[in-house]
């Protein structure tokens, strides 16, 4: 008996064990949330390598988030080490197809040193073909352009249903692009279906390097990544996906969990699983979350059940204004949060709140929209409760840093036309200056190429904040080196919901959507109306199936408390509005819910002019 396997296997439960054992034939394992997919297929990729001799090297696992990669990796590298786990490939469908493209470029008449084009960049791009368009015009426009190339469609074979003027539009997007060397997003996974379709015998090369695939959060591919991994998967290649299809929540960017509920048709010779025991959640927080999804006729309605006994119910707070909302939110933070000690500056006293066991780091807030975020910081400002907001703008994302990339990009890029048009006010000073920094380009670190840009560019003022953003680039850049090309590549297939920290003892505000796959000792879900859940805008349709699979998404990161709350007055978007609680809070029985009733605070507590300090003490 070998002590390592069994190591890796006791973490596991019997139906997960054989999961991570089934290794003769691909593989779906089927199960609702916090039943241990993602830990089971994470265990299975140790158990290949420590106890069956599969080489790092031919393991291929694909996440849905950045985030989601580096805590595969971190969790590989403590069950089988780092020199083992770093010869793996865990990456997103984006970055593992930049770094196909990267290898193969010359076969598809790509330059080697092709850009990838930003969000940001689409638009500029755009909008210089198609001066005359109005800016709500271009991002309509690339949105449709965007669900073409997740569809496979090139301009030429677009459906005949699409107007001749998007497809002239396409047409001359796709020009554009080509002309300055660049690609899109979407295309990293287009173009490498192109290649693999193309050209059998580098196809065939990955298929030896991949024999084994691992995809999670599968209910959420689109049309291009299924169509990837179908290419992907010879019949020698061994294809594990796990997921949920009452969790698939991105058929608004083109996801389509039939892919996940076909699979069995699709690999025949595959088997499927199911894990049923729920280790994340109590007893009430599973059951509540059940009655909202079991009343969707989508729902796959698999079995799930959890062990852990709940000591409380579900906490619903009807406020009459956001503003209540958010205060109720702090309150009952500050009453779960236990041996913290402020200083109040109301009082001027140092006051005890009553106790409890939780820390900051426990508590997830999430709402639907990212505007919703406001008023809830702001409120946290006000009582000195530490926060952090995953989503917000990204540090690549400011104008500043910017412009300091665009001059790294033009080094890099063979042709540098593109990125000089962002600089140019000093395109004069910056056009020398770069090419003489290009001939030393091999022999300086990232770090330094920034400092040295950074210095050359005369910003309008010394802004404290601008000094602070430019010490993160440079602490981001380091551990790259000399690899202009992979941090560049990093900064631009970088998310904004990548930045925030697990670890932090900070309360973590987020969207439904960006909350998937995690999970929180205690979860808040705000705004749980009309409007907001299901997400109504006027005149528009919207899915309100895949609205109450978010709920269930939401309400099934919370492990031990989940609180949804409501307002009847809410202000949003310049407008105040006001809605009935979400008909979802209907479908949960009253006996799982405790309704909170909660007098107001008293007036100036938290108000504007007196903010607490928080003391640790
Ligand atoms: P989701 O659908 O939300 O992505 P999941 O099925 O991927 O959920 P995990 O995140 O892998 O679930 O696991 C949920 C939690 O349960 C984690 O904290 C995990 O460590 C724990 N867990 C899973 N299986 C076991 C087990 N056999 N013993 C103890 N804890 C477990
Ligand atoms: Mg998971």
């Amino acid at each position: 008996e070998d002590g390592v396997g069994s190591f890796l296997l006791s973490g596991l439960n019997p139906q997960q064990q054989s999961a991570a054992l089934c290794t003769d034939t691909s593989l779906i394992i089927v199960a609702g949330p916090g039943t241990g997919k993602t830990r089971t297929v994470t265990h299975r990729i140790a158990y290949l390598i420590s106890e069956k001799g599969v080489l790092p090297e031919n393991i291929l696992a694909i996440t849905f988030t950045n985030k989601a990669a580096e805590e595969m990796a971190n969790r590989l590298i403590s069950l089988v080490g780092e020199s083992l786990a770093n010869r793996m490939i865990i990456k997103t469908f984006h970055a593992f197809c930049a770094m196909i493209l990267r290898e193969q470029a010359e076969h598809i008449g790509l330059d080697p040193h092709f850009t990838i084009c930003r969000e940001t960049d689409r638009h500029t791009l755009l909008k210089s073909v198609l001066p005359a368009l109005k800016d709500q015009e271009i991002a309509q426009c690339l949105e449709q352009i965007s669900a073409a190339k997740n569809q496979l469609l090139t301009p030429d074979a677009s459906p005949t249903g699409d107007s001749p003027d998007f497809i002239a539009h396409y047409r001359k997007y796709e020009t554009a692009l080509k002309a300055y060397r660049m690609v899109d997003f979407d295309d990293l996974i287009f173009l490498t279906v192109q290649l693999f379709e193309t050209q059998p015998e580098v196809l065939r090369s990955y298929q030896q390097r991949f024999q084994w695939i691992a995809v999670d959060e599968y209910q959420d591919v689109n049309f291009a990544q299924y169509r990837l991994l179908k290419l992907l998967k010879a019949l020698d290649v061994n294809l594990c996906v796990i997921g949920d299809s009452d969790q698939a929540i991105y058929g608004f960017r083109g996801a389509d969990r039939t892919y996940f509920l076909q699979f069995q048709q699709d690999f025949p010779d595959a088997k499927t699983l199911y894990l049923n025991q729920n280790y994340r959640s109590t007893q009430s927080i599973v059951a509540a979350s059940r009655q909202v999804i079991l009343k969707s006729p989508e729902s796959a309605a698999l079995e799930l059940w959890s062990e852990v006994v709940s000591k409380t119910k579900l906490d619903i707070y009807h406020a009459p204004t956001y503003k209540a909302e958010a205060e109720y939110v702090v309150h009952e933070i500050e009453k779960m949060v236990g041996g913290t000690t402020y200083f109040s500056l109301d009082s001027g006293r140092v006051e005890s709140h009553a106790e409890g066991s939780y820390s900051f780091g426990d508590f997830a807030l999430l709402y639907r929209l990212g505007a919703q975020s406001q008023p809830l910081f702001e409120a946290f400002q006000r009582s000195g409760i530490p926060y952090q907001i995953a989503g917000q703008t990204s540090l690549y994302e400011y104008k500043d840093i910017q412009v300091i990339l665009a001059c790294l990009w033009a080094l890099f890029a063979q042709d540098a036309r593109f990125y000089l048009q962002f600089l140019a006010r000093q395109t004069n000073k910056i056009e020398p200056f770069l090419n003489e920094l290009r001939q030393s380009l091999n022999t300086q670190p990232v770090t330094q190429l920034i400092e040295r840009i950074h210095n050359m560019i005369s910003f309008d003022d010394l802004d404290e904040k601008r000094t602070e953003r430019l010490k993160r680039l440079l602490s981001r850049a380091a551990p790259f080196g000399h690899n202009l090309q992979q941090f560049l590549e990093m900064t631009v297939l970088h998310k904004e919901t990548d930045d925030y920290d697990q670890r932090a003892d900070r309360v973590t505000l987020m969207t439904l959507h960006a909350s998937k796959g995690l999970e929180f000792p205690v979860v808040f879900i705000v705004g749980c109306e009309e409007t907001l859940i299901p997400y109504q805008r006027e005149g528009k349709t919207y899915n309100l199936e895949e609205e109450r699979r978010l709920l269930y998404v939401g309400m099934t990161r919370a492990q031990q408390k989940l609180i949804l709350t409501c307002a009847k007055k809410r202000f949003l978007f310049g407008q105040t509005k006001q809605n009935p609680p979400s008909r979802f809070l209907q479908d949960i029985e009253n006996a799982l819910k405790e309704i909170q009733q909660r007098a107001g605070r008293k007036a100036g507590k938290h108000s504007k002019n007196n903010p607490q300090l928080l003391l640790k003490l």
